[in-house]
């Protein structure tokens, strides 16, 4: 006698595999689904999860070509089936195949190691689950109190929209607090946008938890960090789960509650692979789970602001989250005074406003710290010939490449092209070319230079910094940088966005946005939503151990000081704000109100790329117009023609993209599941042979 069982088996697949994408393996003994095994694939033995168990070989095979799977790795319980939904789901969500969706949800090492090495690894694991012994927290202030109860009383999602400093953290810690004396098996996930910039929270959490209780997960560790964490979560070792949006796959039998920290946060969107975003999939792992799930943030996405809004009386329903306000700080500590200092009126081409440069200089003299923010696109100095109009162009990318001074070459940020300065033009030979804009190296130079006679209260010149890319390539870089901040040796500090995000900058008084405006005019249409979050984080960051001495301050150098975004920013209004962008989006038809998903298309030239986009928008209006319900579907759903990309090339590959946009979000995903049927077809047809590849983006950050 010869039993046998069927096994459907998700490996990883190229991205483009189908969105079903299972293999079929048979097995001599039962597989649970969700057990991970290793089988043979090609000439190699990789890793596959088991998703489904079938009593029958698939038809249409015969049974004796199926390959006999290799070894269970047994020391690791299945995934369960809350964990291959969720992987089901972001696959058909984000139009990839299951494999890919579901190999890069697990951690890289379990696919490397051999189940003799694996062995070795599970036993060094600590083994039972030790009640968490949570020491405790500051007495809630009402506000928090109230938001607590309000978390008890309801099913969520919450939408947390409380200030920076209003004590949300406060709140994520005493909700996971509750529930681990609730129930003394139940796991956390708190999600963060980049975990390397917030040290401060990991600290917070062990020191609230016990360090054996949290484990992190982030793409900062090592392959043997990673599997740990992965480990110790799955086997519900870990009870607190820290991480970044990876970490929104971690198998957590026991998950009972989601926290997404500053869930506005552009991060939170993978950029490659499976384009998922970590928020929305958190909201949706909450439901299946019926776990509870908090989104916070001082400056909600327009897409949970909208989810969150209340009923009114002209009879919409409201969105389907629970919105929670916190609207005060704790200790009281004001939010700095915004100015705006219109550039209208300052000297022509002036980079640094008079009025920023007295105060800067006020500053320094009391010993005080000032952060200087800069918008990097625009800013980055390029080669120029005042000659003949030569400037710095990438040959393999429609960019410009940038005057690195230090070590004088000129370097292409988007492909990495890069070489030494010339010492002519090379269109005309003038000798005479030079920087063309002023980059963060650049002004902190400046910056020295209009500074050189201001002293410190101790007699000192002024000592300043700059953060940036650049600047903190080196592992540990910005952390040691950071901490130069924190202590005190450094008086100003110039740098680009990533200074703004997650740091506690007590002791800076001034804050200074030097270039804001670029994003008001953007081609993005969430620009302006992105420079109202940063400026309102780096208000918020700023300023709270300021003293009685001085109040904190901001300011913002415009062109267009009554924008009303800048208005908005001056009363700290982030509903405000919100509501005049939802009336702009709304007039345009732009999400939230829609949905969108872009298809790209990259090839050797625009031709190419955009008539693949082109043909596929007419194969897939014709299939619709033909299909029963595909009339009503065109109708929903608009296509728009293919156009490049505003990066159109990098690094000699074109790129163009098609938007699909529609009202409804199910009408958005039935024209795309035809999309994908179409995309194929279309691959392998030779006069389509010079599309390198094509992406789905569905919810695009940026189009
Ligand atoms: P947020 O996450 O909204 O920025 P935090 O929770 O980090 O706010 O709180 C800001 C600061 O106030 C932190 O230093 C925190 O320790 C402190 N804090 C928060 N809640 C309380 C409270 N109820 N009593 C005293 N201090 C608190
Ligand atoms: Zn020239
Ligand atoms: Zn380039």
């Amino acid at each position: 006698m010869n039993t046998s069982f069927w096994l459907d088996i998700a490996v990883q697949t190229p991205a483009h595999s189908g969105v079903g994408g299972l293999l079929s393996y048979r097995s001599p003994q039962p597989v649970a689904p969700g057990q991970l095994v290793r089988v043979p694939l090609g000439r190699r033995e990789v890793l596959g999860v088991v998703w489904r168990a079938q009593s029958e070989a698939p038809a249409g095979i015969a049974a004796s070509a199926l390959k006999d799977i290799g070894a269970v790795l047994e020391g690791i319980s299945p995934l369960d089936e809350a964990w291959l939904k969720l992987v089901q789901f972001s696959a058909q969500y984000y139009q990839r195949s299951l494999g890919e969706v579901a190999l890069s949800a697990l951690p890289p090492q379990l696919r490397d190691l051999d189940p003799v090495q694996l062995a070795r690894r599970l036993k060094k694991l600590p083994a039972a689950t030790a009640p968490v012994q949570a020491a405790v927290g500051p007495t809630l202030s009402t506000q928090q109190a109230d938001v607590l109860q309000q978390m008890a009383q309801q099913a969520g999602p919450f939408l947390l929209f409380g200030n920076t400093g209003s004590g949300k953290t406060e709140v994520y810690l005493q909700a996971v607090q509750r529930l681990l004396q609730a129930d003394p098996q139940a796991q956390a996930l708190l999600m963060v946008p980049e975990i390397n910039l917030t040290p401060q929270l990991e600290a917070r959490v062990q020191e609230r938890f016990g360090v054996e209780a949290v484990v992190s997960m982030h793409s900062g560790l090592t392959g043997p960090q990673r599997l740990k964490s992965w480990l110790a979560a799955h086997t519900g070792a870990a009870r607190i789960v820290l991480g970044t949006r990876m970490a929104v796959f971690a198998s957590m039998p026991q998950l009972k509650l989601i926290v997404v920290d500053e869930e506005h946060d552009a991060s939170y969107k993978q950029q490659e692979g499976a384009r998922y975003s970590a928020r929305d999939l958190a909201v949706y792992r909450g439901r299946l789970l019926g776990a509870q799930v908090v989104l916070g943030s001082a400056t909600p996405s327009l897409e949970s602001w909208y989810q969150s809004r209340p009923a009114d009386a002209a009879g919409d329903p409201g969105g389907r989250y629970v919105r929670l306000h916190m609207p005060e700080r704790v200790g009281a500590a004001a939010l700095p005074q915004v100015r705006r200092v219109d550039m209208n009126h300052q000297a022509r081409r002036a980079v640094l406003s008079a009025p920023l440069l007295q105060t800067l200089q006020d500053r320094v003299a009391k010993g005080e710290q000032s952060m200087l923010l800069l918008n990097r696109r625009g800013y980055a100095p390029v080669l120029h010939c005042a000659d003949c109009g030569w400037k710095s162009e990438c040959k393999h990318c429609s960019a410009f490449r940038v005057f690195h001074k230090i070590d004088r070459t000129l370097r292409c940020h988007h492909c990495g092209f890069t070489d030494r300065v010339p010492r002519a033009c090379p269109e005309c030979g003038n000798a005479d070319i030079a920087p063309m804009g002023r980059g963060t190296e650049q002004l902190e130079e400046h910056l020295g230079e209009l500074l050189a006679d201001v002293r410190r209260p101790d007699g000192g010149p002024v000592r300043i910094a700059r953060i940036d890319a650049d600047t903190t390539k080196l592992k540990g870089a910005l952390e040691s940088q950071l901490a130069q901040v924190h202590s005190g040796e450094v008086d100003i500090l110039v740098g680009t966005q990533m200074i703004a995000k997650g740091h506690d900058f007590r002791r800076i008084t001034l804050v200074a946005a030097i270039n804001p405006d670029s994003a008001l005019f953007s081609s993005d249409f969430r620009a302006p939503e992105r420079l109202f979050a940063l400026l309102m984080q780096a208000a918020g960051r700023a300023g709270r151990d300021a003293g009685q001495g001085s109040r904190s301050e901001m300011l913002v150098q415009t062109f267009h000081p009554t924008h009303p975004l800048f208005e908005a920013l001056k009363r700290h209004d982030y509903p405000a704000f919100a509501a005049s962008e939802l009336t702009d989006r709304t007039a345009a038809g732009l999400p939230p109100i829609s949905h969108q998903a872009l298809l790209r298309a990259d090839a050797r030239s625009q031709d190419v790329a955009q008539g693949f986009l082109s043909t596929a928008r007419s194969t897939l209006e014709d299939m619709l117009t033909t299909m029963p319900g595909g009339p009503e579907l065109l109708e929903q759903v608009s296509l728009y023609p293919a156009v490049p990309l505003s990066m159109q090339r990098v690094a000699d590959v074109e790129r163009a993209q098609m938007l699909l946009e529609s009202p409804s979000r199910s009408d958005l995903h039935k024209v795309l599941s035809q999309l994908h049927a179409v995309l194929h077809h279309l691959r392998s047809q030779p006069e389509h042979k010079g599309v390198i590849r094509w992406l789905v983006d569905v919810d695009p950050q940026a189009i």
